[in-house]
């Protein structure tokens, strides 16, 4: 597997947990630890994006989609925040609360 197929399986796929775990060891072997403990806490929270509105969003508010609804020290990392940020592809709105994630040392 490379990284895009990956990123195509999690576009198909955004709330499949289990494939998220797999892309994380998959990740580590790469040598890409910070991102493959990024991965897993996606997984173990159930986080992903939500896709509507001809975009991707994560929410700092009550939304339909719980799984895009961000803990509050996420949202405080975050560069800028609103009711909700919107992205135009998964991969960018999760690289987004990556780095949002590492401001907040949620990682190891
Ligand atoms: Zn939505």
């Amino acid at each position: 597997m490379t990284r895009d197929e990956w990123e195509t399986l999690l576009d198909e796929g955004p709330g499949d947990a289990a494939t998220r775990l797999v892309y994380a060891d998959w990740l580590d072997e790469q040598g890409a630890s910070a991102q493959a403990a990024f991965q897993r806490w996606l997984g173990r929270a159930g986080k992903y994006p939500c896709r509507c509105s001809g975009g991707w969003h994560w929410f700092s508010v009550a939304h339909a989609s719980r799984h895009a609804e961000l803990p509050r020290e996420l949202h405080d990392a975050m560069r800028v925040w609103t009711r909700f940020l919107r992205y135009d592809s998964r991969a960018a709105a999760e690289s987004d609360l990556f780095a949002a994630w590492r401001r907040a040392r949620l990682g190891p």
